[in-house]
């Protein structure tokens, strides 16, 4: 029992530019943004676990259609929503995972259940779907996904083979992916990372973010991270695991191994996104290479912060 509590959370990266978002958007972002972190962090103050913490902060923002998660979330090349979550917790190292799911109101919530309800990591589309019904998880029409801003973002790409995240070019250019990390009293850490994916995706494309290593890892030896970027980069990175890796092989701290992975190896490839991650010892590091990123934390001593594009 260390007694410590931190918590990150994240809304995706991108090319969001200052100036970009107008004052009335960019006060509804940070208002989001707090809300979700706060929510995660009075579980952690309770005496709450940090996987309780990471789920509920995570479907505070699949709920808000702001973000690219849930509610709000993009449209694949059928105009549909197909999304893809995670959860990891770092002192059993179980995971749950689910990829391509349709209707189901909160993707986290069914990567936990798989995680603790199944004895699978990664449940894909029906399937997937079969098991939320079976566990009476709460389903939406498509009409609840709905979002104008994605619809425009979708009705530039629709026909074409070109798959974006969903940014636009007027400047309003935004990953919306979410995500949480948190360290918990008993010392125990937690990732947990949701999706729409790529707007126009089609094929069944998956991305990062239900992939655990790639979008989502938490170890208590090491840390807990969650992703946002642009997929299939950081699929062939393995960003979240090789995090772990660089503290626990080559003994490097969470933020020189954050720089390395965000910073260097990603920039070589164009790997454009960004993280956060927390360590054992409550340390807490949200890099980005892209232009900004929402994001926010309470860090062990209760001080918050909040922010959209670089400092
Ligand atoms: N990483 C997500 C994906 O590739 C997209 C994002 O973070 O915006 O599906």
């Amino acid at each position: 029992m260390t007694g410590l509590t931190s918590i990150a959370i994240h809304g995706g990266a991108g090319t969001i530019l200052k100036g970009s978002l107008t004052p009335e958007l960019e006060v509804l972002y940070l208002a989001a943004l707090k809300k979700a972190a706060q929510v995660g962090n009075a579980i952690l103050r309770n005496g709450g676990s940090s996987i309780d913490a990471v789920v509920a902060a995570v479907v505070e923002l699949e709920d808000c259609p702001l973000f690219n998660a849930g509610k709000g979330a993009v449209f694949n090349h059928l105009g549909q929503h197909e999304l893809d979550a995670s959860i990891m917790e770092g002192k059993t190292l179980d995971a749950g995972a689910v990829c391509g799911v349709r209707h189901v109101r909160n993707p986290i919530l069914l990567a936990r259940a798989v995680m603790e309800k199944s004895d699978h990591v990664i449940l894909s589309g029906e399937g997937a779907e079969m098991f939320a019904k079976a566990l009476s998880l709460p389903f939406e029409d498509d009409a609840y996904f709905y979002t104008e801003e994605r619809y425009r973002q979708w009705q530039k790409l629709r026909g074409t083979e070109v798959f974006e995240m969903d940014h636009t070019p007027d400047g309003r250019n935004k990953m919306g992916t979410v995500g949480a990390v948190a360290l918990d009293m008993s010392g125990n850490l937690a990732a947990a990372t949701s999706t729409g994916g790529m707007t126009n995706k089609k094929y069944g494309r998956i991305g990062d973010t239900p992939v655990i290593g790639a979008g989502t890892y938490a170890n208590n030896t090491t840390c807990a991270v969650s992703c946002t970027g642009h997929g299939e980069l950081f699929i062939r990175s393995v960003v979240a695991y090789d995090i772990s890796c660089l503290m626990s092989y080559k003994g490097l701290s969470l933020k020189q191994a954050c720089d390395i992975v965000v910073m260097d190896k990603l920039v070589s490839i164009q790997g454009e996104g960004g993280l956060i991650a927390v360590d054992a010892a409550g340390n807490i590091e949200m890099p980005f290479n892209s232009e900004g990123m929402y994001r926010g934390s309470i860090d062990q001593n209760g001080k918050e912060f909040y922010g959209i594009y670089k400092l």
